[in-house]
């Protein structure tokens, strides 16, 4: 097994963090938690590359988000108008996929002990009404399942961040060619991963 150090997760500041001028505090909340930045850019997705992130969970993913999106009409009182969880699944992709492609986006890629799990406690749940304070969709945005329902949309929170290191794995091969992602040694590191802290003392 690759030690936890070398895990890497996809970061995507979605075209809402851009236009909200928000691309400085959001890479400075995961820089600060020692993560190391290995990959950025920005560019303008088309539309076929981003139905292609969002399936690359494949079926299991469309039925969860589906799921997902059903209940919420349930916890309003109100029924889903779609027959299945797949249905509302696909509803999602296709909102989703003209979220991501709407405008200019940073992908970038970060890596640490357990950077999938470290990057979604940062990033917060998925409904920022709902995430918790001290997220980045907790505190940086307002939006809900209510509102995005209400407007036939993906509800706007900011950022995609893998969800595992299949899916982040999977993610990163979609937006970065090896190339394109440095191998370098930080600073942080020493303080981070060494075992006896060596180099404190002279
Ligand atoms: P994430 O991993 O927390 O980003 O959430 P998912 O992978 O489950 O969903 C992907 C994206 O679809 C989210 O970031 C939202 O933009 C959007 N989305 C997810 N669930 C819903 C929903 O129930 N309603 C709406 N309107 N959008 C949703
Ligand atoms: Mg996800």
């Amino acid at each position: 097994m690759s030690h936890p150090k070398n895990e890497q997760t996809l970061v995507i500041v979605k075209p809402d963090g851009v236009q909200r001028s928000l691309i400085g505090e959001i890479v400075r909340r995961y820089e600060q938690s020692g993560l190391k930045l290995v990959a950025i850019k920005m560019l303008i997705p088309s539309s076929d590359t981003a139905r292609e992130h969002y399936m690359i969970g494949g079926e299991e993913w469309l039925e969860n988000v589906g799921k997902k999106a059903s209940e919420a009409y349930e916890r309003k009182g109100e029924k889903s108008p779609y027959a299945t969880h797949r249905e509302n699944g696909l509803a999602v992709l296709d909102a989703c996929s003209t979220y991501l492609s709407a405008g200019p986006i940073i992908a970038m890629i970060w890596e640490g002990n357990q950077a999938v799990g470290v990057v979604r406690k940062i990033t917060g749940g998925t409904e920022p009404l709902s995430s918790d304070v001290g997220t980045i969709r907790g505190d940086l945005t307002i939006d809900s399942f209510k509102m995005a329902d209400t407007d036939g949309r993906a509800v706007r929170n900011l950022i995609h961040a893998s969800g595992s290191t299949e899916e982040a794995e999977k993610e990163i091969a979609i937006w970065f060619k090896d190339e394109e992602i440095v191998s370098y040694r930080h600073l942080n590191e020493a303080m981070l991963y060494d075992v006896n802290l060596d180099g404190i003392l002279e």
